[in-house]
C-alpha cells in the first residue's frame, strides 16, 4: 500500500531536472503539478530559474504541461504569464489528468514524468497511472488550508516511505 506513494526520484527542486538527464533515462515530456511546484501563490510569475528551466526544456524539445486539480479560469490566470499547456480539474489522486496529459502528447507511460510537490496527490497519481514521478520541495511553507491537512498526514507517509525503503533521499539530480 505506502508503494502507491514512493516517488521514483526525490529533487530538491525542479530547475534540477535536466533535459539531458530526462533523455537519459527515455522521458520525452514532464507532466507537473502548478502551485508549489512551478510556482509560489506569492509569486505567479514564476522566478528567473524557471523561466531559464522552461527554455531549456522547449530548446531539448521536451514539452511541459500543467497537471492541476484547480479549475480552469483559476490555472488559465497562473500560467497566462508563463503560457503553459494545461489540464485542469484532474482530479489526483486519480489518474485522470496524467492519462489526459499523456494521450495529448501521444506518449506512452514510460515516457513521461510526473512532478510535483505532494505524496497524497501528486505521487500517488503518478504510480495510479502508471508513470514515473519525481517529488520536490516545496516552494514554500504556507498552504492552502486543503494542504495544509494533506501536509499532516504527509509526514506520516513519508516516515513509512522512510521506513520500508531506507534508500530514499533527497537527491541533487536524477542521476545523484
Ligand atoms: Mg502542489
Amino acid at each position: 500500500m505506502i508503494a502507491k506513494f514512493k516517488p521514483t526520484w526525490m529533487v530538491d527542486t525542479v530547475y534540477n531536472i535536466s533535459p539531458t538527464q530526462l533523455k537519459e533515462h527515455g522521458i520525452k515530456a514532464v507532466l507537473s503539478d502548478l502551485d508549489n511546484t512551478l510556482i509560489a501563490w506569492n509569486n505567479p510569475n514564476g522566478t528567473p530559474e524557471l523561466r531559464k528551466w522552461m527554455a531549456d526544456l522547449h530548446q531539448a524539445g521536451i514539452p511541459l504541461i500543467v497537471v492541476s486539480n484547480n479549475s480552469a479560469k483559476r490555472v488559465s490566470k497562473a500560467v497566462r504569464n508563463l503560457n503553459l499547456p494545461f489540464v485542469s480539474r484532474s482530479l489526483k489522486p486519480l489518474s485522470f489528468g496524467i492519462t489526459t496529459a499523456r494521450k495529448r502528447l501521444g506518449l506512452k507511460k514510460s515516457e513521461v514524468v510526473m512532478v510535483g510537490d505532494q505524496l497524497m496527490t501528486d505521487m500517488l497519481a503518478a504510480n495510479t497511472a502508471g508513470v514515473r514521478s519525481i517529488l520536490v520541495k516545496p516552494l514554500i511553507n504556507t498552504d492552502k488550508w486543503d494542504t495544509q491537512i494533506n501536509r499532516f498526514f504527509e509526514k506520516f507517509v513519508m516516515k513509512d516511505l522512510q521506513k520500508k525503503y531506507p534508500n530514499m533521499k533527497w537527491q541533487e539530480d536524477l542521476n545523484d
